[in-house]
């Protein structure tokens, strides 16, 4: 059916965006041992502005993850949702600052195939097992479930099913917890995204939520992105090209966050230290600076706060 082409476009973006992220560390724009298991070729050439943008985004949405586990001293939880092949699970292991647990959820068929990678490649299945204190971990093809690191194959549409599959793998609504989305919420329609940061939000009492997403989509550029996802039978439901960092920040304070930030990449391009952005922008000569500019004006991180236990995680920020 046309909603099964659409999901799987939207299921083919974990490919782009693990391939980008794969070409940019191989490049220098920042370091990833793990990247390399999921993504083995370091793929086509991408444009320079391609390459900062993705370490603005990368380097942006960790910027605000480590906060998070800084202020909770680690006794927290992360859920990344529509994590696809992500790799930060085995950053903060390597860096010694992994929560009480790590949890991503994507479509079972995505699920599926980064245990595959897991299960055959012992530098991504090693961590695991060390973080792992009984003998036997549940790890067979759909689902994977260790003390520290748990991956569950849902559709973040169905609230219910999430819900179930969050209890039996042992979610704690009691600890303060950190939900990331990167480039995900636009893949649904905004009833939907609405209704999944209202459930968590009333949920859970001491939490943040990053959200990493395109944004100021009205003008040409914005159209020209669009016309680029539609190509490929992408599922936009929620691109809307009135949505502003206004409309972000509405997204959370109408649905029970206390407090909430949104910024261009443009500003979060000019908030991340400057010392590592000229080491960055010495790898590759980029001939026109506008070109980035558009397109960092065109991405936004809007992080959203509930701080019920007071640990003053609402004061993170660049
Ligand atoms: N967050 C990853 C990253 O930045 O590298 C992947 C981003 S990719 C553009 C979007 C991801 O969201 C895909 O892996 C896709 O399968 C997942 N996704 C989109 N809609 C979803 C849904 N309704 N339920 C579960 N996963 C979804």
């Amino acid at each position: 059916t046309d909603s099964d082409t659409a999901d799987e476009a939207v299921r083919a973006t974990c490919d782009d965006a693990s391939t980008c992220k794969r070409f940019a560390t191989s490049k220098g724009y920042w370091n990833d041992p793990f990247i390399q298991y999921f993504v083995r070729q370091t793929g086509e050439r991408k444009a320079p502005e391609i390459n900062r943008g993705y370490y603005a985004r990368v380097q942006g949405v960790n910027h605000l993850l480590d906060a998070f586990l800084k202020k909770t001293q680690c006794e927290c939880q992360v859920v990344n949702l529509g994590a696809g092949l992500e790799t930060t699970f085995w950053r903060l292991k390597a860096e010694n600052t992994l929560p009480k647990k790590y949890f991503e959820v994507d479509f079972p068929m995505i699920v599926a195939r980064k245990i595959h990678h897991i299960k055959t490649k012992p530098p991504l299945s090693k961590p695991l097992i060390e973080t792992h204190s009984a003998d036997s971990l549940l790890l067979d093809g759909h689902n994977l479930d260790s003390d520290r690191y748990c991956i569950i194959g849902a559709d973040l549409r169905d609230l219910p099913g999430l819900e179930e599959k969050l209890r039996k793998f042992h979610i704690n609504t009691e600890l303060p917890t950190l939900f990331v989305s990167e480039c995900v919420l636009v893949y649904m329609t905004p009833e939907q995204s609405s209704k999944l940061v209202h459930w968590l939000a009333h949920t859970f009492h001491t939490a943040m939520f990053i959200n990493y997403e395109q944004v100021n989509m009205a003008d040409r550029f914005g159209q020209v992105m669009i016309e680029n996802l539609q190509r490929r039978q992408c599922n936009l439901a929620g691109v809307d090209v009135c949505q502003s960092l206004d409309s972000q920040k509405e997204r959370f304070l109408s649905t029970g966050w206390e407090s909430v930030n949104a910024l261009d990449m443009m500003a979060v391009y000019s908030l991340l230290p400057q010392e590592d952005i000229s080491r960055i922008e010495r790898l590759e000569f980029l001939d026109e600076k506008e070109l980035l500019q558009q397109l960092l004006q065109h991405y936004s991180i809007c992080w959203a706060v509930k701080d019920t236990l007071n640990l003053g995680i609402s004061q993170i920020g660049f």
